[in-house]
């Protein structure tokens, strides 16, 4: 081997940074250290065995043996006493072991009287173990040859034999032993480079995670924030659209604020299709199972759906089986949001015929299966991969007109693979296509659902005569919240429910108001600064006023699961915003006493 095998250049060409080479070259060293400490033992214990040998066979060589055991025992204490510092460990310490050993050579070589003059098995014993030291035979070869030649002429100076008796035996011992132990100190630190090598590879992977994974907490932090920060704005216009409906008797005006209606909608399902898929890709997204009714699911599914359907002069069926258990345990909110994302694509992407669906349980594998039939544009085999991609659209010119962000199906698949579920499709392109959704659910209540339809028509007629009855004049809330616009469009919303609307802009103010007035109910802010909504909440129930008011917080944090979040941490329910008007009235009538609510 021409070079040494711990060559810089080596590392170099194997991507490494300087400091990362220096770091493993430092480590190889310490341990080639620890190895040549044990190495020395090996030694005095061979000295001793080679002194003995000599003395049962009588012979007269015995300084060399002597020199060894010394030699060793040096080495030794050196490497108790040496702890090498970072840098140039190895070489310093072997340039000390050699002057040690050499400087006791010397002064035995030089006492002709009292000790036989050491034999060449000396030289032998220096050369080998510089060798094995450091790894830089050459170099250390060099300085053995000087450090011999010195001790020649000190010998000749001394008038002493330098080779007394040639033990040739000892030499070749020695030499061998010399070669072996650096064959196989090579060996170890080419195993010693790779692992370091890899131990490197292995800290610049973690690395590159963290940093990777930092980005994307970053990156899911900044889309947490950006929907928080769309959603106060978002508030305002929904609302105040709201109330442009409701009292603009001009057909033109109303028209365009029902648009506005319909955009503000479709930009919030944007923002939360986004905010999802940053939280499935970043492993946040969490199920939360609830007991639920299938009916209601089915419910809503057919109210969001069927009047789309019919704008498109579409045939829309819905067979649900009979035999459904009547209560699901199971994510209701992801489950609907799988359901709905496929029923109004069908819907979306079907100009003309119908959408069939059809729901059934397995009652042995608890499997809801929906297969959702389209007589649409279908989906072209070469497609097909690409259907479940994100941000992905197909038939980009022939979709043109048609919303969509290409991230629906993408979500859909992910939520139903964490239920244990799929979704699987067949198209025909330009015929229509079949998409089957399977997910698993626990059973709560195994009685069957019965007969969907008259379930269906009972809901409606119950959703019919609760319509806007929040009426209540007799009741006060208490709204806090730091944004006043909120405020203002809750007034607004309220305008006609002669509720008496009293309002604080901070939790700290809302404690205070509470202390002095009674309210029916409190709706209180999450993002407020100084206290949060929580913080507030925590002081309420501390100083005990406004025992029994139901609180509900009002947040622009939709999560999956925040409602029982809230409700954990004291809430007696959640709304989130932008809010709707349908949804306030209906927290309201839930939570403000009957008797304060006659008919309008
Ligand atoms: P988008 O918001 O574009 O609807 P999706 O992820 O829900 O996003 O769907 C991705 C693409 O798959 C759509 O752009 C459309 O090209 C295609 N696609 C989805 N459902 C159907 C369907 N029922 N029939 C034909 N093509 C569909």
């Amino acid at each position: 081997m021409k070079k040494s095998l711990l060559n810089k250049n080596l590392f170099l060409y194997c991507g490494l940074e300087k400091e990362q080479f220096d770091n493993i070259f430092d480590k190889i060293m310490e341990r080639n250290v620890k190895l040549v400490a044990r190495c020395n033992i090996v030694i005095v214990i061979l000295g001793i065995l080679f002194f003995l040998l000599n003395m049962i066979m009588d012979t007269e060589n015995l300084a060399a043996y002597w020199i060894l055991v010394i030699g060793g025992v040096a080495l030794y204490i050196y490497r108790v006493l040496y702890k090498p510092k970072k840098g140039k460990p190895a070489f310093i310490y072997c340039y000390a072991l050699l002057a040690t050993v050499l400087l006791f050579g010397m002064i035995l070589s030089v006492q002709p009287k009292t000790l036989d003059m050491p034999s060449t098995s000396f030289i032998a014993f220096l050369s080998f173990l510089p060798l094995i030291v450091n790894d830089k035979p050459y170099r250390m070869g060099m300085f053995i040859l000087i450090a011999t030649l010195t001790y020649v002429c000190i010998s000749i100076n001394f008038k002493s034999g330098i080779v007394l008796r040639a033990d040739m035996m000892n030499t070749l011992t020695f030499s061998v032993l010399g070669f072996v132990l650096y064959i196989n100190m090579s060996n170890r630190n080419v195993k010693e480079i790779f692992y370091w090598m890899q131990a490197a590879e292995n800290e610049r992977i973690k690395e590159a995670a963290h940093v990777a994974e930092q980005a994307n907490r970053a990156k899911s932090n900044f889309l947490a924030n950006m929907s928080h920060e769309i959603r106060t704005p978002m508030n305002a216009i929904i609302g105040l659209d709201e109330m442009i409906l409701r009292e603009s008797g001009e057909e033109n005006t109303k028209k365009y604020a029902a648009d506005i209606k319909s955009a503000g909608a479709t930009l919030m399902s944007i923002i939360n299709d986004i905010l999802d898929l940053s939280k499935i890709e970043s492993g946040k997204m969490e199920l939360v199972p609830v007991n639920y009714e299938v009916s209601s699911v089915i419910n809503d599914i057919v109210n969001m759906t069927e009047n789309k359907a019919e704008d498109k002069h579409l045939k829309f069926t819905m067979n649900v089986a009979e035999d459904i258990p009547s209560v699901l345990n199971g994510d209701e909110i992801r489950i609907r949001q799988v359901m709905l994302n496929i029923v109004n694509n069908a819907i979306k992407y079907t100009e003309k015929g119908g959408i069939d669906v059809d729901i059934s349980f397995d009652r042995d594998a608890s499997v809801l299966t929906t297969i959702v039939k389209d007589t649409g544009i279908g989906i072209k085999p070469e497609d097909k991969d690409r259907l479940f991609d994100s941000f992905q659209r197909l038939d980009a010119t022939r979709n043109r007109n048609i919303e969509g962000t290409g991230l629906g199906l993408n979500i859909s698949r992910q939520l139903a693979e964490m239920m244990g579920g799929s979704i699987e499709v067949e198209s025909e392109y330009g015929k229509g296509s079949v998409f089957t959704i399977k997910l698993v659910q626990k059973v709560a209540d195994a009685t069957p659902m019965g007969d969907y339809s008259k379930r269906l028509a009972k809901a409606r007629k119950e959703e019919k005569e609760y319509e806007a009855k929040l009426f209540a004049p007799n009741t006060r809330i208490l709204v806090v919240d730091d944004n006043e616009m909120n405020i203002k469009v809750l007034r607004f919303l309220l305008k006609n429910s002669a509720i008496d609307i009293r309002s604080a802009l901070s939790g700290a103010e809302g404690i205070e108001m509470l202390k002095r007035d009674q309210y029916d109910v409190i709706l209180l802010d999450q993002m407020m600064p100084g206290m949060s909504g929580i913080e507030t909440l925590q002081q309420i129930r501390e100083q005990e006023i406004a025992d029994g008011v139901p609180v509900i917080a009002l947040t622009a944090d939709a999560i999956s699961g925040a409602r029982e979040m809230y409700i954990e941490q004291g809430f007696t329910d959640y709304l989130s915003k932008p809010i709707i008007y349908e949804e306030l009235e209906k927290i309201l009538i839930e939570y403000l006493p009957a008797s304060l609510r006659p008919e309008k």
